[in-house]
């Protein structure tokens, strides 16, 4: 058996009709809450992996609809480039329909999104008992969160995120995983990353009490390597 069919195992909850011999798995939906730059798309990249599950992040659908040139894209850039949150309905109707795909059927991995309290919310409502919820937050002061994002370049194509002191690529300017070309985002300046932080503080902290208050959420301290906070969040998992 697979690692990841171990963890999905885990969501597995008893069907309603008691003593029928076979049970009914609830697609599982985890929710990675955090600051911006505490790692939420490099864990739910691994988790991806480990799982099975689509990774599905807000920041990246915008981004493409932007490099797309949509609708969306245009309504959503100048939010982005100066680091305030999108309206919550565009996301949302982007977010719905993402999630309605076939791929996502047996669950899925959100990163950057819920990051309001209506956002929140609505997942609520719409997934109701539907799905198994875990939200993992990961912690990271601000502090340290300034010296990794004005240090962070990502990957054009995949996303993948690179730390130009901690975490470079093999060949510089190259994504070691798709060979895609390596940017800074134009949202990781000092001064848009004030920006975002304030918005986080703001806007998307108060979901750590309203997680909390469902009993959905778990805490994990995101100062050591990626591999010790991936291996917390297997065994939360
Ligand atoms: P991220 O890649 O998650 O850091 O997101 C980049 C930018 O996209 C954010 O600074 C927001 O402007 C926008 N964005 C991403 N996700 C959301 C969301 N759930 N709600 C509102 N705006 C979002």
């Amino acid at each position: 058996m697979i690692a990841g069919a171990l963890l999905i195992g885990t969501f597995f909850s008893p069907d309603a009709n008691a003593g029928a011999s076979v049970q009914a798995p609830k697609p599982m939906v985890l929710v990675m809450l955090g600051p911006p730059g505490s790692g939420k798309g490099t864990q739910a990249t691994m988790l991806k992996e480990k799982l099975g599950l689509p990774h599905i992040s807000t920041g990246d659908l915008l981004r493409d609809n932007v490099k797309r040139g949509t609708t969306l894209g245009g309504q959503a850039k100048t939010f982005m480039e100066s680091g305030r949150l999108v309206p919550d309905q565009l996301i949302l109707d982007m977010l719905f329909e993402r999630v309605a795909q076939s791929d996502c059927q047996k669950g899925y991995i959100l990163d950057g999104f819920p990051r309001t309290l209506a956002q929140a919310e609505a997942l609520q409502s719409r997934l109701k008992e539907k799905a198994q919820i875990k939200v993992i937050n990961l912690e990271l002061a601000d502090k340290i969160i300034i010296e990794r994002l004005t240090k962070r370049i990502v990957c054009e194509t995949c996303g993948i995120p690179y730390h130009l002191v901690s975490a470079p690529p093999q060949k510089s300017g190259v994504c070691d995983k798709c060979q895609g070309k390596l940017v800074q985002r134009s949202d990781d300046t000092v001064e848009v990353i004030s920006r975002r932080l304030k918005v986080y503080h703001e806007q998307t902290s108060p979901l750590i009490a309203y997680y909390k208050k469902l009993k959905l959420l778990q805490s994990v301290p995101c100062e050591q390597s990626k591999e010790q906070i991936f291996a917390k969040i297997q065994d939360i998992l």
